[in-house]
């Protein structure tokens, strides 16, 4: 994306990847990587944007559960601009020859940190956007920005077709299901490279916990069989949709954990010249809340714009800067991610409370993956999550008929030994 902003500038770019256009089509299963409206918009500006059939994300269901296998409530509410989930195998592969066509010098090989020195002798600037790989260790963890020493989620992610839409239409679009301290699910529409219109299911065990399963799976078709156990276990109301769904192709799936980790954004090779980190080399997150591909995208577009203004040169100092300036904003991304990994505040709890009864709430609380940005102050801080309900009518009284009618709804579903699917009543 960077090399296609920069092209566009008029800029000479080279491009070094360490596969080819077929190694890349080929890969084995990528993350599902949505990225959310306005970094869908800026990839459609750059005209990377292939895919005219994939399946948009234009709202995002969740079910909010409980360890009795009923759904507490659900909040449902439309996206302010879809999302869109494709393949990267597809992306990645079209994307090289792209740039290739567009201009870019492309070289094939694993780039190595004496290859580094050879480039940033040669090139105004060399950004590394290799991804969580052996490049990343030239840029030193940052001790304040970091807040995890261990690994918060364990991973399981499998693309699936075959499902049951009529079973549960509301997975025409997102649904992510959360049993809060055990699971969370998230249920994307995905454009897969085999089959087109799929689904990609993303699963983050609470380590230790009862979801935490996966270890083991050394197959697409082992994991699903022990994700569709784990579904008819804890969250029996996705069972149906489920059951007939097959894996897209024997390697669509991921297990794994990440550790959030922030670097500093410039590396000083033993030359003494420097090259400048992006995306995932720089700021790790784990994928609860999709914000990686997001914000490798934001930093592509805010580095584009800040280069093409200023006439360097590029300095340590003065990338830097620019990156500090970037995190002013790219560290709601942080505070989201790291908020939703942490058990849920009674503050944030009322907030998604209230959202299952006020669809321009829940708009709002969806914005957050988008930009998350725009949930500061008010899912950040309890005093201020109260004044913003206050703001959109929603006072003390009316939040504890809320908790009263779902409380009443989970005693309902523990005597009748029942899972129920909609949102509460009032
Ligand atoms: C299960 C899962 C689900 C996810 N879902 C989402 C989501 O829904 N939304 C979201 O925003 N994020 C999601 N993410 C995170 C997202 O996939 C990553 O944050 C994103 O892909 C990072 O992009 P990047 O360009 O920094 O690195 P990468 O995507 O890792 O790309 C790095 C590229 O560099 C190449 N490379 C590596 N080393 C070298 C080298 N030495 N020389 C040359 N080339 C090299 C690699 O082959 C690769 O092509 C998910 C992650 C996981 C694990």
């Amino acid at each position: 994306m960077l090399s296609a902003a920069m092209l566009r500038a008029g800029w000479r770019v080279s491009l070094c990847s360490d596969r080819t256009v077929e190694d890349l089509l080929a890969d084995r299963g990528r993350p599902t990587a949505c990225l959310f409206g306005d970094q869908v918009e800026y990839e459609a500006e750059l005209g990377l944007d292939f895919w005219p059939e994939a399946p948009r994300m234009r709202r995002i269901h969740l079910d909010l559960c409980t360890g009795d296998r009923g759904v507490a409530f659900a909040v449902d509410a439309p996206l302010r601009k879809p999302a869109l989930a494709v393949d990267q195998r597809l992306k990645f592969s079209r994307g090289l020859r792209e740039v290739g066509g567009r201009g870019a010098a492309v070289t094939v090989g694993a780039v190595t940190e004496a290859d580094l020195e050879d480039l940033a002798a040669s090139h105004d600037l060399v950004v590394v956007t290799a991804g969580n790989r052996a490049l990343t260790s030239l840029f030193e963890p940052d001790p304040v920005r970091c807040v995890h020493t261990e690994p918060q989620r364990k991973l399981f992610m499998v693309n699936v077709h075959g499902y049951d839409l009529g079973a549960r239409p509301e997975h025409r679009e997102g649904v992510f299901s959360f049993l809060p301290g055990t699971v969370e699910v998230f249920w994307v529409p995905f454009h897969d490279r085999d089959v087109g219109e799929s689904r990609s299911i993303v699963l983050e065990a609470a380590p230790g916990g009862r979801a935490d399963r996966f270890c083991g799976v050394t197959s697409a078709d082992e994991g699903l069989a022990v994700l569709k156990g784990l579904v008819d276990e804890l969250l029996p109301h996705e069972s149906a949709f489920l059951r007939p769904a097959r894996p897209t192709n024997p390697v669509t799936w991921i297990k794994g954990e990440v550790l959030p980790v922030v670097r500093r954004p410039v590396a000083v090779l033993p030359s003494g010249r420097h090259v400048l980190g992006l995306g995932d080399a720089v700021v790790l997150n784990d994928p609860l809340t999709g914000q990686g591909a997001n914000n490798a995208t934001r930093m592509a577009r805010f580095f584009a714009e800040e280069l093409v203004a200023f006439d360097g040169p590029y300095t340590a100092g003065w990338l830097t800067e620019r990156f500090d300036e970037w995190w002013e904003r790219g560290r709601y991304a942080n505070e989201f991610t790291n908020g939703m990994l942490a058990p849920l505040t009674p503050a944030r709890k009322e907030l998604i409370l209230a959202a299952s009864r006020h669809p321009g709430i829940a708009e709002r609380l969806w914005e957050g993956f988008n930009d998350p940005s725009s949930l500061s102050p008010w899912f950040f801080e309890g005093a201020a999550a109260r004044e913003f309900l206050a703001r959109c009518d929603v006072g003390r009284l009316d939040v504890l008929r809320y908790k009263l009618a779902v409380g009443a709804r989970v005693v309902g579903q523990k005597l009748f030994r029942r899972p129920v699917s909609g949102p509460a009543a009032t």
